[in-house]
């Protein structure tokens, strides 16, 4: 199922069999990458686009497997200034650009002959993966760290029937359960971005970027395991690679500042993360001191010659309430994207320059997220009409 690929681990270089259970690196336990073995043939632009919208839309760059798909990717590109895009992921079948990577890590998943998934969640990856398993006819686990998860994604994995695990403790330590208990001998297949059949899907998002704008100066995203800007990158690299786009974009990855290990570091010029046990922020997506990707991205950050920005909760607050007032309901960790434009616009990104925003999850996920004012009341049908007419005069 997976012979037109190979995979190479980023850290020693060595090159193995794709199977869907190497998940790291056999020889030194890096990080892996799959590559095609030759150029996948007859690909194009006008192919792609006789197909319906989405992931599977790109069937050639991905494995070659019977896909277990809700009509994932394909999502808005909304144009909100001249040279401004928002890429809007919550339009997703879950509501997170996470299902862009799980219907293929999915669908290889089933193809293996897999009954159980698992994954350490700040809720998104939870949400996903249990929508995804129970549409497969799989079991799923979920460990979240307690009391931290968005009630609109936990919601989620109680709906799609997820076993769920609270640990004490941030998402990293949710994640060092997963890979304690995951493998071939329990049979637990575990879907964190760390799998990179999961990034291949996630690629796809810079697909249709390129296929519906061009290729952007700019692509600005919240970074927090660093799956997704790993992902992102590889998808431009690889269109250039085969001849589908003549240039690529510079890289802008924006992290809160109380879970900022990459951002500090690369601020500080540091080619290595500064890891925090102990990361917070409001946006609980992104609420990671030990990101597993970070090899991944910092290679993102090289190539593409991109940029780290650190924002503080509240510009984060304010820029999910700015695109609010635009019409774009997305969740903290997303906004972050937008906050982090506004921060690096003028001092490094020209106005001139085309940017596009991934807006990584929807509004509706974290609910608790804004404060409520207070409601016009009213006690009946007069004194509503009264009311409004006063407002609105
Ligand atoms: C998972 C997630 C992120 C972070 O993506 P990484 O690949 O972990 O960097 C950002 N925003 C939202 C809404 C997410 O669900
Ligand atoms: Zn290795």
């Amino acid at each position: 199922m997976l012979e037109e690929y190979q995979l190479r681990c980023v850290k020693c270089g060595r090159t193995f069999a794709a199977d869907p259970w190497t998940i790291v690196c056999p020889h030194c336990g890096g990080l892996l990458e799959p590559v095609f073995r030759r150029r996948p043939l007859a690909i194009s632009w006008p192919l792609f686009r006789t197909r319906r919208f989405g992931v599977w839309r790109y069937r050639e760059l991905l494995p070659r497997v019977q896909p277990v798909t809700m009509g994932e990717g394909g999502t808005p590109l909304i144009q909100l200034g001249d040279n401004l895009w928002i890429k809007f992921e919550g339009s997703n079948p879950t509501g997170s650009f996470k299902d862009r990577g799980m219907t293929v890590a999915v669908s290889l998943a089933r193809a293996a002959g897999v009954s159980s998934v698992i994954c350490a969640s700040t809720g998104n990856t939870s949400a996903s993966m249990s929508a995804y398993a129970s549409r497969a006819g799989m079991r799923s686990f979920v460990v979240l760290p307690k009391g931290k998860v968005a009630r609109g994604k936990l919601a989620q994995a109680v709906l799609h029937g997820a076993t769920i695990v609270e640990v004490d403790g941030p998402f990293d330590i949710a994640l060092d359960v997963v890979m304690r208990v995951s493998g071939r001998e329990s049979g637990l297949y575990p879907m964190n971005s760390i799998n990179p059949w999961r990034l291949e899907g996630q690629k796809t998002l810079a697909f249709e970027i390129a296929d519906e704008i061009g290729v952007p100066d700019w692509v600005v995203l919240p970074v927090g395991n660093a799956g997704n800007i790993s992902a992102i990158w590889k998808g431009f690299r690889e269109m250039r690679e085969l001849g589908l786009i003549d240039r690529l974009p510079r890289m802008a990855g924006v992290q809160a500042e109380g879970a900022s290990p990459i951002a500090k570091a690369f601020k500080e010029g540091m080619s290595e993360p500064l890891f925090t046990d102990e990361p917070e922020t409001v946006a609980t997506a992104i609420r990671i001191g030990r990101p597993v990707n970070w090899p991944k991205a910092f290679r993102a950050l090289r190539e593409s010659d991109g940029i780290m920005e650190v924002v503080s909760d509240e510009e984060i607050r304010e820029a999910q309430l700015a695109l609010g007032r635009m019409g774009v309901g997305v969740e903290p960790a997303s906004a972050a994207s937008y906050a982090g434009y506004r921060k690096l616009l003028e001092r490094v990104i020209s106005p001139d320059d085309r940017v596009v925003l991934v807006a990584t999850g929807h509004a509706l996920k974290d609910p608790d997220a804004f404060p409520f004012p207070e409601p016009v009341r009213a006690s009946s049908v007069e004194e509503a009409v009264e009311r409004i007419r006063g407002l609105s005069s």
